[in-house]
Protein backbone atom coordinates (compact mmCIF):
# COMPACT_ATOMS: atom_id res chain seq x y z
CA UNK A 1 0.00 0.00 0.00
CA UNK A 2 1.35 3.41 -1.03
CA UNK A 3 2.50 5.36 2.20
CA UNK A 4 0.54 8.50 1.81
CA UNK A 5 -3.15 6.28 1.26
CA UNK A 6 -5.38 7.81 3.45
CA UNK A 7 -8.62 6.57 5.53
CA UNK A 8 -10.41 6.37 2.18
CA UNK A 9 -8.30 4.49 0.74
CA UNK A 10 -7.24 7.79 -1.53
CA UNK A 11 -3.73 7.53 -2.30
CA UNK A 12 -1.85 10.77 -2.76
CA UNK A 13 1.08 11.51 -5.17
CA UNK A 14 0.44 15.44 -6.00
CA UNK A 15 1.24 18.53 -4.38
CA UNK A 16 -0.07 22.01 -5.23
CA UNK A 17 3.00 24.31 -3.08
CA UNK A 18 1.73 28.36 -3.19
CA UNK A 19 4.94 29.82 -3.36
CA UNK A 20 3.39 33.56 -2.40
CA UNK A 21 -0.16 34.97 -1.53
CA UNK A 22 0.64 38.49 -3.34
CA UNK A 23 -0.73 39.30 -6.68
CA UNK A 24 -0.36 41.46 -9.08
CA UNK A 25 -4.70 41.39 -9.87
CA UNK A 26 -7.16 41.04 -7.29
CA UNK A 27 -9.89 38.97 -8.85
CA UNK A 28 -13.63 39.38 -7.72
CA UNK A 29 -14.08 35.63 -6.98
CA UNK A 30 -10.49 35.52 -5.28
CA UNK A 31 -10.02 38.16 -3.47
CA UNK A 32 -12.48 41.01 -1.69
CA UNK A 33 -12.27 44.45 -3.31
CA UNK A 34 -10.82 45.93 -0.45
CA UNK A 35 -7.83 42.88 -0.99
CA UNK A 36 -6.14 40.81 1.65
CA UNK A 37 -3.80 41.41 3.98
CA UNK A 38 -0.51 39.54 2.59
CA UNK A 39 1.67 37.38 5.10
CA UNK A 40 5.17 39.27 5.86
CA UNK A 41 7.96 38.06 3.57
CA UNK A 42 9.21 36.85 6.45
CA UNK A 43 6.77 34.19 7.25
CA UNK A 44 6.68 32.52 3.80
CA UNK A 45 8.62 29.24 3.47
CA UNK A 46 12.29 30.03 1.82
CA UNK A 47 13.17 28.09 -1.16
CA UNK A 48 15.12 26.23 0.57
CA UNK A 49 12.50 25.09 2.78
CA UNK A 50 10.26 24.23 0.26
CA UNK A 51 12.96 21.76 -1.20
CA UNK A 52 13.47 20.27 1.98
CA UNK A 53 9.67 19.45 2.10
CA UNK A 54 9.21 18.36 -0.92
CA UNK A 55 11.86 15.97 -0.57
CA UNK A 56 10.70 14.63 2.31
CA UNK A 57 6.85 14.27 0.34
CA UNK A 58 8.81 12.60 -2.61
CA UNK A 59 10.62 9.75 -0.14
CA UNK A 60 6.42 9.49 0.54
CA UNK A 61 5.29 9.40 -3.13
CA UNK A 62 4.39 12.54 -4.27
CA UNK A 63 5.67 12.55 -7.54
CA UNK A 64 3.91 15.48 -9.01
CA UNK A 65 4.06 19.10 -8.16
CA UNK A 66 1.88 22.20 -8.90
CA UNK A 67 3.50 25.41 -8.45
CA UNK A 68 0.91 28.19 -7.78
CA UNK A 69 0.12 31.34 -5.90
CA UNK A 70 -1.42 34.06 -5.12
CA UNK A 71 0.51 34.84 -8.44
CA UNK A 72 3.44 32.39 -8.52
CA UNK A 73 5.69 34.85 -11.25
CA UNK A 74 5.85 37.69 -8.87
CA UNK A 75 8.21 35.41 -6.73
CA UNK A 76 11.87 36.65 -8.00
CA UNK A 77 13.92 33.31 -8.78
CA UNK A 78 11.39 30.88 -9.72
CA UNK A 79 12.90 29.20 -12.37
CA UNK A 80 16.11 28.42 -9.73
CA UNK A 81 13.64 26.75 -7.68
CA UNK A 82 11.69 24.85 -10.09
CA UNK A 83 15.10 23.59 -11.52
CA UNK A 84 15.27 22.36 -7.80
CA UNK A 85 12.33 20.61 -7.72
CA UNK A 86 13.00 18.91 -10.90
CA UNK A 87 16.28 17.39 -9.44
CA UNK A 88 14.62 15.90 -6.87
CA UNK A 89 14.36 11.46 -7.49
CA UNK A 90 11.05 10.98 -7.68
CA UNK A 91 9.42 14.07 -9.06
CA UNK A 92 8.08 13.47 -12.22
CA UNK A 93 5.80 15.66 -13.38
CA UNK A 94 6.00 20.08 -12.70
CA UNK A 95 3.21 22.06 -13.59
CA UNK A 96 2.28 25.77 -12.97
CA UNK A 97 -0.75 27.56 -12.55
CA UNK A 98 -0.35 31.72 -13.44
CA UNK A 99 -2.60 34.58 -14.48
CA UNK A 100 -0.05 34.74 -17.62
CA UNK A 101 0.47 38.46 -17.23
CA UNK A 102 4.30 37.90 -16.61
CA UNK A 103 4.75 34.66 -18.45
CA UNK A 104 6.10 36.02 -21.73
CA UNK A 105 9.13 37.32 -19.97
CA UNK A 106 9.60 33.76 -18.03
CA UNK A 107 8.22 31.28 -20.24
CA UNK A 108 11.24 29.66 -21.18
CA UNK A 109 13.71 29.86 -18.19
CA UNK A 110 10.45 28.21 -16.88
CA UNK A 111 11.04 25.79 -19.47
CA UNK A 112 14.46 25.15 -19.19
CA UNK A 113 14.00 24.44 -15.61
CA UNK A 114 11.81 22.13 -15.86
CA UNK A 115 7.95 23.17 -15.34
CA UNK A 116 6.61 20.49 -18.17
CA UNK A 117 2.49 22.31 -18.23
CA UNK A 118 0.88 25.03 -17.94
CA UNK A 119 -2.43 26.44 -16.61
CA UNK A 120 -2.97 29.82 -17.64
CA UNK A 121 -6.30 31.72 -15.94
CA UNK A 122 -8.49 33.23 -18.94
CA UNK A 123 -12.14 34.39 -17.95
CA UNK A 124 -12.86 36.86 -20.91
CA UNK A 125 -11.76 37.50 -24.07
CA UNK A 126 -12.88 41.02 -23.80
CA UNK A 127 -9.97 43.74 -22.15
CA UNK A 128 -12.57 45.89 -20.59
CA UNK A 129 -14.33 42.51 -18.80
CA UNK A 130 -10.90 41.61 -18.07
CA UNK A 131 -10.22 45.23 -16.00
CA UNK A 132 -13.94 44.19 -14.25
CA UNK A 133 -13.25 40.70 -13.08
CA UNK A 134 -9.12 41.34 -12.42
CA UNK A 135 -10.19 44.72 -11.01
CA UNK A 136 -6.50 45.40 -12.41
CA UNK A 137 -3.97 44.33 -15.02
CA UNK A 138 -4.65 44.17 -19.24
CA UNK A 139 -5.85 41.04 -20.68
CA UNK A 140 -3.50 42.11 -23.90
CA UNK A 141 -0.67 40.62 -21.97
CA UNK A 142 -2.05 37.77 -20.69
CA UNK A 143 -2.52 36.87 -24.90
CA UNK A 144 1.45 37.61 -25.14
CA UNK A 145 2.07 35.08 -22.13
CA UNK A 146 -0.21 32.40 -24.22
CA UNK A 147 1.70 33.12 -27.48
CA UNK A 148 4.75 32.90 -25.25
CA UNK A 149 4.04 29.39 -23.46
CA UNK A 150 2.97 27.70 -27.06
CA UNK A 151 6.39 29.06 -28.36
CA UNK A 152 8.25 27.63 -26.10
CA UNK A 153 6.53 24.35 -26.16
CA UNK A 154 4.07 24.12 -22.90
CA UNK A 155 1.89 21.08 -23.71
CA UNK A 156 -0.71 21.08 -23.54
CA UNK A 157 -1.68 24.30 -22.53
CA UNK A 158 -5.00 24.34 -20.49
CA UNK A 159 -6.76 28.14 -19.64
CA UNK A 160 -8.48 28.27 -16.55
CA UNK A 161 -12.34 30.03 -17.27
CA UNK A 162 -13.98 30.65 -13.60
CA UNK A 163 -17.49 30.89 -15.11
CA UNK A 164 -19.33 33.29 -13.42
CA UNK A 165 -23.22 34.29 -14.19
CA UNK A 166 -24.26 37.66 -15.22
CA UNK A 167 -20.31 38.28 -16.00
CA UNK A 168 -18.54 36.24 -18.48
CA UNK A 169 -21.36 33.30 -19.55
CA UNK A 170 -22.40 34.69 -22.75
CA UNK A 171 -18.34 34.13 -23.38
CA UNK A 172 -18.99 30.53 -23.23
CA UNK A 173 -19.74 30.05 -26.89
CA UNK A 174 -16.38 31.98 -28.01
CA UNK A 175 -14.57 29.84 -25.12
CA UNK A 176 -15.54 26.86 -26.78
CA UNK A 177 -14.78 28.33 -30.50
CA UNK A 178 -11.55 28.50 -29.20
CA UNK A 179 -11.23 25.44 -28.22
CA UNK A 180 -12.06 24.09 -31.77
CA UNK A 181 -10.19 26.25 -33.62
CA UNK A 182 -6.57 26.13 -31.39
CA UNK A 183 -4.75 23.11 -29.74
CA UNK A 184 -5.46 24.33 -26.15
CA UNK A 185 -7.36 22.86 -23.19
CA UNK A 186 -10.28 24.99 -22.20
CA UNK A 187 -11.24 24.40 -18.28
CA UNK A 188 -14.23 25.62 -17.61
CA UNK A 189 -14.61 25.69 -13.53
CA UNK A 190 -17.57 26.69 -11.19
CA UNK A 191 -17.04 29.43 -8.52
CA UNK A 192 -16.08 28.24 -4.90
CA UNK A 193 -16.94 29.70 -1.95
CA UNK A 194 -13.18 29.24 -0.39
CA UNK A 195 -12.75 31.82 2.60
CA UNK A 196 -16.40 33.48 1.60
CA UNK A 197 -19.62 31.85 1.06
CA UNK A 198 -20.90 35.46 0.52
CA UNK A 199 -23.47 37.10 -2.11
CA UNK A 200 -21.24 37.54 -4.72
CA UNK A 201 -20.82 33.88 -4.76
CA UNK A 202 -24.28 33.10 -4.45
CA UNK A 203 -25.16 35.45 -7.09
CA UNK A 204 -22.45 34.53 -9.48
CA UNK A 205 -22.00 30.81 -8.90
CA UNK A 206 -23.19 28.83 -12.22
CA UNK A 207 -23.46 25.22 -12.59
CA UNK A 208 -21.32 24.04 -15.43
CA UNK A 209 -24.41 22.07 -17.22
CA UNK A 210 -24.38 25.77 -19.01
CA UNK A 211 -21.72 24.73 -21.08
CA UNK A 212 -23.13 21.52 -22.39
CA UNK A 213 -26.35 23.02 -22.86
CA UNK A 214 -24.57 26.04 -24.70
CA UNK A 215 -22.91 23.59 -27.31
CA UNK A 216 -25.94 22.28 -27.82
CA UNK A 217 -27.61 25.10 -29.23
CA UNK A 218 -24.51 25.87 -30.71
CA UNK A 219 -25.15 22.68 -32.29
CA UNK A 220 -21.92 21.39 -31.86
CA UNK A 221 -20.70 17.59 -31.55
CA UNK A 222 -19.28 17.32 -28.67
CA UNK A 223 -17.41 14.11 -27.59
CA UNK A 224 -16.79 12.74 -24.20
CA UNK A 225 -13.06 12.16 -24.11
CA UNK A 226 -12.11 8.46 -21.53
CA UNK A 227 -8.76 9.83 -21.25
CA UNK A 228 -8.25 12.36 -19.00
CA UNK A 229 -5.80 15.69 -20.07
CA UNK A 230 -3.90 15.63 -17.41
CA UNK A 231 -4.26 14.06 -13.86
CA UNK A 232 -6.32 16.42 -12.04
CA UNK A 233 -10.50 16.14 -11.84
CA UNK A 234 -11.84 17.59 -14.73
CA UNK A 235 -14.40 15.72 -17.10
CA UNK A 236 -13.13 16.47 -20.53
CA UNK A 237 -14.60 16.73 -24.06
CA UNK A 238 -13.92 17.13 -27.58
CA UNK A 239 -15.51 18.62 -30.25
CA UNK A 240 -15.42 16.79 -33.36
CA UNK A 241 -13.35 18.04 -36.12
CA UNK A 242 -11.55 20.32 -33.44
CA UNK A 243 -8.21 20.83 -32.70
CA UNK A 244 -8.40 21.40 -29.08
CA UNK A 245 -10.67 19.76 -26.50
CA UNK A 246 -12.38 21.72 -23.05
CA UNK A 247 -13.21 20.31 -19.63
CA UNK A 248 -15.03 21.17 -16.51
CA UNK A 249 -14.96 21.49 -13.33
CA UNK A 250 -17.44 21.20 -11.20
CA UNK A 251 -16.84 20.44 -7.10
CA UNK A 252 -20.11 22.05 -6.23
CA UNK A 253 -22.95 20.39 -8.90
CA UNK A 254 -20.86 17.37 -9.07
CA UNK A 255 -17.95 16.84 -6.43
CA UNK A 256 -15.08 14.26 -7.08
CA UNK A 257 -13.25 14.07 -3.31
CA UNK A 258 -13.63 10.37 -3.93
CA UNK A 259 -10.50 10.90 -6.54
CA UNK A 260 -9.03 13.16 -4.71
CA UNK A 261 -4.70 12.59 -4.59
CA UNK A 262 -4.01 15.92 -3.53
CA UNK A 263 -2.39 17.90 -0.89
CA UNK A 264 -1.84 21.75 -0.42
CA UNK A 265 1.60 23.70 0.95
CA UNK A 266 0.18 27.30 1.31
CA UNK A 267 3.14 29.66 1.32
CA UNK A 268 3.05 30.46 4.98
CA UNK A 269 4.07 26.78 5.32
CA UNK A 270 0.90 24.70 6.26
CA UNK A 271 0.13 21.37 4.69
CA UNK A 272 -3.76 21.69 3.51
CA UNK A 273 -5.73 18.29 3.48
CA UNK A 274 -8.36 19.88 2.13
CA UNK A 275 -8.82 22.88 0.15
CA UNK A 276 -12.21 23.82 1.68
CA UNK A 277 -11.87 23.03 5.55
CA UNK A 278 -9.89 25.10 8.30
CA UNK A 279 -8.00 22.39 8.73
CA UNK A 280 -4.44 22.80 8.22
CA UNK A 281 -0.51 21.10 9.90
CA UNK A 282 2.31 24.16 10.09
CA UNK A 283 5.32 22.55 8.99
CA UNK A 284 7.48 25.18 10.41
CA UNK A 285 8.31 23.48 13.75
CA UNK A 286 9.52 20.29 11.64
CA UNK A 287 11.87 21.91 9.31
CA UNK A 288 15.64 20.79 9.74
CA UNK A 289 13.82 17.32 11.09
CA UNK A 290 12.81 14.48 8.44
CA UNK A 291 11.00 12.36 10.71
CA UNK A 292 8.88 15.31 11.93
CA UNK A 293 8.15 16.51 8.56
CA UNK A 294 7.26 12.09 7.45
CA UNK A 295 4.69 12.56 10.50
CA UNK A 296 3.33 15.64 9.16
CA UNK A 297 2.74 13.99 6.02
CA UNK A 298 0.80 10.98 7.70
CA UNK A 299 -0.88 13.19 9.93
CA UNK A 300 -2.57 14.66 6.97
CA UNK A 301 -3.27 10.97 5.68
CA UNK A 302 -5.42 10.70 8.79
CA UNK A 303 -6.91 13.96 9.19
CA UNK A 304 -8.07 14.58 5.59
CA UNK A 305 -11.83 14.37 5.22
CA UNK A 306 -13.96 12.20 2.97
CA UNK A 307 -15.22 15.17 1.18
CA UNK A 308 -16.26 18.89 1.09
CA UNK A 309 -19.71 20.63 1.43
CA UNK A 310 -19.94 23.13 -1.00
CA UNK A 311 -23.13 21.90 -2.29
CA UNK A 312 -24.57 22.10 1.02
CA UNK A 313 -23.91 25.18 1.79
CA UNK A 314 -24.97 26.12 -1.40
CA UNK A 315 -28.37 25.02 -0.65
CA UNK A 316 -28.46 26.77 3.15
CA UNK A 317 -27.66 23.66 5.01
CA UNK A 318 -25.55 23.01 7.91
CA UNK A 319 -22.33 22.67 7.32
CA UNK A 320 -20.64 19.50 9.44
CA UNK A 321 -17.21 21.25 10.67
CA UNK A 322 -15.54 24.98 10.17
CA UNK A 323 -14.86 25.87 6.81
CA UNK A 324 -11.35 27.65 6.30
CA UNK A 325 -11.16 31.78 6.34
CA UNK A 326 -8.17 31.77 3.68
CA UNK A 327 -9.48 33.02 0.65
CA UNK A 328 -8.62 31.14 -2.94
CA UNK A 329 -4.93 33.53 -3.05
CA UNK A 330 -3.83 32.74 0.17
CA UNK A 331 -3.85 28.70 -0.48
CA UNK A 332 -3.59 28.61 -3.78
CA UNK A 333 -6.39 26.54 -5.84
N1 LIG B 1 -2.69 33.53 -9.74
C1 LIG B 1 -2.70 32.30 -10.45
C2 LIG B 1 -3.90 32.22 -11.37
O1 LIG B 1 -4.81 33.03 -11.23
O2 LIG B 1 -3.89 31.34 -12.21
C3 LIG B 1 -2.62 31.08 -9.57
C4 LIG B 1 -3.40 31.11 -8.27
S1 LIG B 1 -5.18 31.07 -8.47
C5 LIG B 1 -5.71 31.04 -6.80
C6 LIG B 1 -5.43 29.40 -9.05
C7 LIG B 1 -6.73 29.15 -9.77
O3 LIG B 1 -7.79 29.27 -8.86
C8 LIG B 1 -7.00 30.13 -10.91
O4 LIG B 1 -7.28 29.42 -12.09
C9 LIG B 1 -8.24 30.86 -10.45
O5 LIG B 1 -9.07 31.20 -11.52
C10 LIG B 1 -8.87 29.84 -9.55
N2 LIG B 1 -9.77 30.42 -8.55
C11 LIG B 1 -9.53 31.43 -7.69
N3 LIG B 1 -10.59 31.66 -6.90
C12 LIG B 1 -11.55 30.78 -7.27
C13 LIG B 1 -12.88 30.50 -6.83
N4 LIG B 1 -13.43 31.19 -5.84
N5 LIG B 1 -13.56 29.50 -7.44
C14 LIG B 1 -13.00 28.79 -8.44
N6 LIG B 1 -11.75 28.98 -8.89
C15 LIG B 1 -11.03 29.97 -8.32
FE1 LIG C 1 -4.51 36.60 -8.29
FE2 LIG C 1 -4.93 34.25 -9.39
FE3 LIG C 1 -6.45 35.08 -7.35
FE4 LIG C 1 -6.68 36.26 -9.69
S1 LIG C 1 -7.14 34.10 -9.24
S2 LIG C 1 -6.50 37.31 -7.71
S3 LIG C 1 -4.67 36.16 -10.48
S4 LIG C 1 -4.31 34.63 -7.25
Amino acid sequence: MPVLTDRFERVHDYLRISVTDRCNLRCLYCMPEEGVEFAPSSDLLSYDHIVEVVEIGASLGISKLRITGGEPLVRPGLDGLVSRLAAIPGIRDISLTTNGVLLADQAEALRRAGVNRVNISLDTLDPTRFRFIARRGDLKRVMDGIEAAARVGFSPIKLNCVLLKGVNEDEIAAFLKMAYEHPLHVRFIEYMPIGHADDNWKNHYLPLTRVLEIAQEQSLDVERLDDIVGNGPSEDYRITGGTGSFGLIHPISDHFCKRCNRLRLTADGNLKPCLYWVDELNVKPALGDPEALRAIYMRAMEIKPLNHEMAAKLAGEAQSHEPTARRMSQIGG
